[in-house]
């Protein structure tokens, strides 16, 4: 008997267990302890689609973990690539919610942008995603399930030295500080050495600002953290990212000054979008530079990806390398973020599920 594709009832999808969880529910089938490793090494390293690819276990072996776990992936609805390399994945929950992710390969490595929420409560004025409303929390086995699906396309498994997928960003659809549970144990089941191995240093977490928040990831996961920022006073901020109005900037700064996970070598990244006469004039990169004081930071320039009836256009390039400029005198490092996969709506802010319209 094989669950392969097939949705089994009464079945747990192993994606959503801790190490840990996966250990215990092991032990509780009358299983050795030690049998939790082989498993997750099997499914997580080789990319096992089926208990009985397992061939570690003995056949009676297997045929439990048939009958009590799943291996079952989201549902590839829609799989896109950009002529720059860019592939965008249209992925389908077990709910009929759909969900995107956007791997953006680079010479020496690649980053899978993962999505958190289905929509995202925080309604940003200039973010599709934010536009769309909130429809639910993803799972920690929905948010994992993605990359295992990537590496499903990109038949990424296995040790390889020309592993594609190096990093994960956490910058997809949603705010992952707004999911922090479910975010965090997903994030853990990523970092393991024993399977998908992607290290604190290699995970980067966006938000546009959960202050309470921040904090706890810095000490309980330590991944790399980025910053929407967007706007040098609360008065543009609390326009365009309604959350500041509860957490305004100079609260916001002083939890980033405190980033346990923030040194030198590790610089926090603030995001910040070029909006056409709105946050982009030289006097904004002065504040800019003011406001950083003091934080490791580097920041990242992103031209406005417009969207249907977004309100708002993206500065001139010639602007933003000015405004870059300014910053670089300053000692920070500014690059600017060229947009990829523009030509399949998988840039930054233009990701949009179906599931809600
Ligand atoms: N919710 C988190 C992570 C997802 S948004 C956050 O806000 O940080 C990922 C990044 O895309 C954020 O920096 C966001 O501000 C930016 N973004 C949203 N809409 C955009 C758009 N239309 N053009 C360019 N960047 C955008
Ligand atoms: Fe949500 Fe981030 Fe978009 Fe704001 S920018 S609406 S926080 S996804």
């Amino acid at each position: 008997m094989t669950n392969k594709g097939v949705r089994q009832e009464n079945t747990m999808n192993i994606f959503e267990l801790s190490f840990e969880e996966l250990t215990e529910a092991l032990i509780k089938l009358g299983l050795q302890k030690y049998r939790a490793k082989q498993i997750w090494t099997a499914v997580y390293c080789f990319g096992a689609r089926d208990f009985s690819d397992i061939t570690a276990l003995n056949k009676e072996t297997r045929e439990l973990l048939g009958k009590h776990f799943s291996l079952e992936r989201p549902v590839v609805s829609v799989l896109q690539k950009s002529a720059d390399g860019t592939q965008k994945w249209l992925l389908k929950n077990k709910d009929n919610s759909e969900i995107e992710c956007v791997f953006i390969p680079e010479e020496d490595r690649g980053a899978l942008c993962v999505s958190t929420q289905v929509g995202c409560l925080m309604g940003c004025k200039f973010c599709n995603t934010g536009t769309q409303g909130f429809v639910r929390n993803l799972s920690a086995g929905e948010i994992v399930s993605q990359i295992i699906a990537v590496k499903d396309t990109l038949n990424d498994w296995v040790a390889a030295d020309n592993r594609q997928l190096s990093n994960i960003v956490l910058m997809g659809m949603g705010e992952p500080l707004y999911n922090y549970d479910n975010t965090a144990k997903a994030v853990r089941n990523i970092m393991r050495d024993d399977g998908i191995g992607i290290g604190k240093r290699r995970i980067t977490l966006s938000t546009c600002g959960v202050v309470p928040m921040i904090e706890r990831c810095g000490q309980e996961l330590e991944v790399n953290l980025a910053v929407s920022l967007h706007a040098v006073t609360d008065e543009l901020r609390d326009e365009l990212i309604p959350i500041n109005k509860k957490y305004p900037i100079k609260e916001l700064l002083k939890a980033c000054k405190n980033y346990p996970a923030a040194s030198n070598s590790r610089r926090i990244t603030f995001e910040y979008v070029m909006l056409k006469g709105v946050n982009d004039s030289m006097a904004d990169a002065k504040e800019l530079i003011r406001l950083l004081r003091g934080i490791h930071a580097k920041i990242n320039l992103i031209p406005f990806n417009e969207w249907s009836g977004s309100p708002y256009q993206s500065s001139d390039w010639k602007v933003i390398e000015k405004f870059g400029d300014v910053l670089n005198e300053a000692g920070y490092a500014s690059p600017i973020r060229t947009p990829r996969g523009r030509d399949i709506m998988a840039a930054c802010g233009q990701l949009r599920s179906q599931s809600v319209e």
